[in-house]
């Protein structure tokens, strides 16, 4: 999941930013409103997190602009608390949601999550699941026969994405921009490394196995590996 961050405190940001890769996002930080839009229109994000005071470009002005640009990944705006009346506006402009300066990152963390989940456009169960591995999104958590398997944040971002695409054969390179943020060019086994990893956790000791290397490919999870 990508979220776009536009914040020009640059403590703020980098607290953010940092934040959310550690819970397992790719994030980008855009320190103006005018890179922000820039990025908002072209990044393919799942959401944006938005300060209202920004040089360039305010958070207001932003929002319209990824309207305009049809972008409808939720946003959550931040504002001083001097700005708390500007509530309206914002949810004129179709903001999804306020969080006011200073606040705790946990609660950033669950507004976030909240709207990842609401912002999708099916319906998204809390839990996802295959064959007896359980995933529950809202806790973060994985369980395989009823028994928690420890995940790192991107052990768990990568399981998601293949439980999301259970049984299409993921290549490399998606991997590799939606967990990690990197391009694939780069000749690093970074991927290799993780997959072994989680496989280690997921199947080890099942006989049933979920996560498949397809040769040349990429990556699979599917029940049945036929
Ligand atoms: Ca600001």
């Amino acid at each position: 999941m990508k979220i776009l961050v536009v914040e020009d405190e640059p403590k703020t940001g980098d607290y953010l930013k940092q934040g959310l890769v550690e819970a397992g996002f790719v994030v980008d930080l855009a320190k103006d409103g005018v890179d922000g839009l820039h990025l908002g229109e072209t990044g393919g994000y799942d959401l944006a997190i938005l300060d209202v005071m920004l040089p360039g470009l305010d958070g207001w002005q932003v929002l319209a602009g990824l309207r305009r640009a049809g972008r409808e990944m939720p946003v959550l705006f931040l504002t001083a608390r001097d700005q708390v009346d500007d509530r309206v506006k914002g949810f004129e402009l179709g903001a999804d949601d306020y969080l006011v300066k200073p606040f705790a990152f946990a609660e950033l963390l669950a507004r976030v999550r909240s709207l990842l989940r609401r912002g999708s456009r099916k319906p998204e169960a809390e839990q996802m699941r295959v064959a007896d591995l359980e995933l529950d999104l809202l806790r973060r958590r994985a369980t395989r026969g009823g028994r928690r398997i420890d995940l790192t944040a991107k052990e768990f971002a990568l399981l998601e994405l293949l439980l999301r695409h259970r049984g299409e054969v993921l290549p490399r390179s998606l991997i590799a921009s939606q967990v990690w943020d990197m391009n694939f060019d780069s000749d690093t086994n970074v991927i290799e490394v993780a997959v072994r990893r989680l496989r280690a956790k997921i199947d080890d000791g099942f006989a049933l196995k979920l996560i498949r290397t397809v040769r040349g490919m990429g990556y699979v999870l599917e029940e049945d590996p036929g």
